[in-house]
């Protein structure tokens, strides 16, 4: 369907205003891409897939017990052939049906060998038969008796990770050999780069886990986790939440239990393995300094030991030392931070700038050497805004990243006051402009392969106005109270688009632009409002440095979904 195009002047308008004769400019940055800061490719740039939607199941998953053993794609630092890269896991996934007679499960999962599937009938433990196998990235397992509303069962799958694939096709799971070759850098270093240790992660956003573990691999979905990694010794692994056992196996493995504290959705699931120097900070709680939080970074030991600032070596922490203050700072303005520990490790190579996993962050190892203080400040945002209260579908990513990048402004502003924030926002405005603007798509219900790709602009930089002009239109003081409530009420849990939209419905009355008409015009409908000034008469300056001038401005509206005015 072709959509019609319109063009009409819609209003004019004539008001008097006063201009102070001297200008008053405002530095403008570059724009901040600081979630594709990875030099070396860009994401989704390899990848031609279909988008998914995102489907409601008729289960609710309330654990995942999940042990990856990467001990033999480790265990040899420096080769690289097909058998290195094959390991074995597990997944035993409680969920409680939400339909009634529920006679199968239908779990994501791609690319792996399926050994076997048990479920767990009344305590014991039955063997599916024949074993079920993916098809179309589905796995649908059999139960052995229908489930009623609210009943739970147990299943385990058994799965071997054997995808050889050349780097550039890899999905969910990243495996690197000491000493390969990862690239140049720009200019002005042009050094070579190197990785340093074996290295083996996972990246998932936005539908990437299913390559690593069989899962609901839907935003929406919240449950709790425990990952257990088995690795060489000397090797250390990251991961969400605490860590509650260390242990060893004689000399030759180590094994890592990690245990989310609180519900977390399969994308920001994370496990990261290499020979890591793990050290730490504290942030003391603005709610009870008394109480303290720690902060673990984990990077290889010469970045560790990096004493440069001037960006010729990774320098961890010459740029991690501003994080405990960015906690409290968050704390501050948000609610406290809500998890039991907030981390950091450092990949190299790695095909983004940074990835807010649950109390682990990923960052692009780049960021050490570039001192990139803004990056730390969005993933950290992302605590509270993406993992604490989490997009529902990939439609609401806007939800995320939008609040993400608000959150940088919010640390310009602490670092150099309003000029900061404004300068922020500003360059993210022309940003936009430049990729497009209003020949762009609406915020909501873009393709999910272009949300971090074409259309990165608009969940990003865009988005990030809609936070600053809600924030504008309610007031900064009934803003922050609605968005703390707001996060306080969802802690946990996934929102919609609409579930936020009924949210301040519901707390503020009478707002300059009724939410149905901000959210319509922002979210749902594209492009932004086009002013005209048709003509200007103004009298001569005054003592005073003023004049008036009398204008007509005309707001025009044309293009493809944009609404016919914007109500301001
Ligand atoms: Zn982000």
């Amino acid at each position: 369907m072709k959509k019609s195009h319109f063009n009409a002047l819609f209003f004019i308008f004539f008001f008097s205003i006063q201009y102070l004769a001297s200008s008053h400019l405002i530095f403008l940055n570059e724009p901040s891409f600081v979630e594709f800061n990875g030099y070396f490719r860009s994401r989704f740039a390899k990848t031609s897939d279909e988008p998914l939607e995102v489907q409601k199941r008729n289960y609710d998953v309330l654990r995942y017990d999940l042990y990856l053993d990467w001990y033999n794609a480790l265990k040899n630092p420096k080769s690289m052939d097909s058998t290195d890269i094959v390991w074995f896991g597990s997944n035993t996934i409680l969920l409680k049906a939400e339909v009634e007679n529920l006679s199968s499960v239908v779990l994501d999962a791609a690319s792996l060998l399926i050994d076997s599937v048990l479920v767990n009938d009344n305590g014991i433990w039955r063997k599916v038969l024949p074993t079920p196998k993916i098809v179309a990235q589905k796995l649908t397992v059999p139960l052995p008796r229908s489930l009623n509303i609210g009943d739970s069962i147990s299943i385990k799958v058994f799965y071997t990770y054997n995808r050889f694939v050349d780097e550039s096709q890899y999905r969910g799971f990243y495996l690197y050999p000491k000493g390969k070759y990862v690239g140049r850098l720009p200019a002005p270093f042009y050094d070579s780069v190197f990785v340093e240790e074996r290295l083996a992660y996972t990246m998932s956003e936005p539908e990437d886990a299913r390559y690593w573990m069989p899962c609901n691999d839907a935003p929406y979905d919240k449950a709790d986790a425990k990952i257990t990694v088995r690795v060489p010794s000397g090797y250390v692994v990251a991961s969400n939440g605490f860590l509650s056992k260390v242990q060893a196996e004689a000399d030759t493995a180590i094994v890592y239990f990690w245990v989310s504290d609180k519900p977390i959705t399969t994308y920001l699931m994370a496990a990261t393995a290499s020979k890591f120097h793990k050290y730490s900070d504290w942030y003391k709680k603005v709610t009870n300094p008394l109480d303290s939080i720690e902060i673990q970074y984990y990077v290889w030991e010469k970045d560790f030991k990096a004493t440069k600032t001037d960006g010729s070596e990774y320098n961890a922490t010459n740029t991690f030392k501003t994080t405990p203050e960015m906690v409290k700072f968050f704390s501050q303005i948000f609610v406290e931070y809500p998890f039991v520990k907030y981390g950091m490790v450092a990949l190299m190579p790695f095909n983004f700038g940074g990835m807010e996993h649950q109390t682990i962050t990923s960052i692009n190892r780049v960021w050490l050497r570039q001192n990139t203080q803004f990056g730390i400040a969005h993933e950290l945002a992302h605590q509270w805004i993406g993992d604490l209260v989490t997009c529902a579908t990939w439609k609401d990513i806007w939800f995320n990243e939008g609040g993400a990048t608000w959150s940088e402004a919010l640390y310009a502003e602490k670092l150099w006051g309003e000029n900061g924030y404004n300068a922020f926002l500003l360059s993210s405005r022309s940003a936009y402009l430049k990729k497009g603007g209003i020949s762009l798509p609406p915020i909501y219900d873009l393709p999910v392969n272009t949300i971090f790709g074409d259309y990165a602009i608009l969940v990003y930089q865009k988005a990030s106005w809609f936070y600053h002009m809600l924030k504008e239109m309610v007031g900064d003081s009934l803003f922050f109270k609605t968005f703390r409530s707001f996060l306080q009420d969802y802690s946990f849990k996934s929102v919609t688009t609409e579930d936020i939209k009924n949210y301040f419905k519901n707390k503020i009355s009478n707002p300059q632009v009724d939410f149905d008409t901000f959210f319509d015009q922002w979210l749902y409908k594209a492009g932004h409002p086009v002013y005209t000034l048709s003509s200007i008469v103004h009298s001569y300056t005054n003592d005073s440095g003023y004049f008036d001038a009398k204008i007509i401005l005309s707001q025009v509206q044309t293009g493809n979904n944009v609404p016919e005015i914007f109500v301001t």
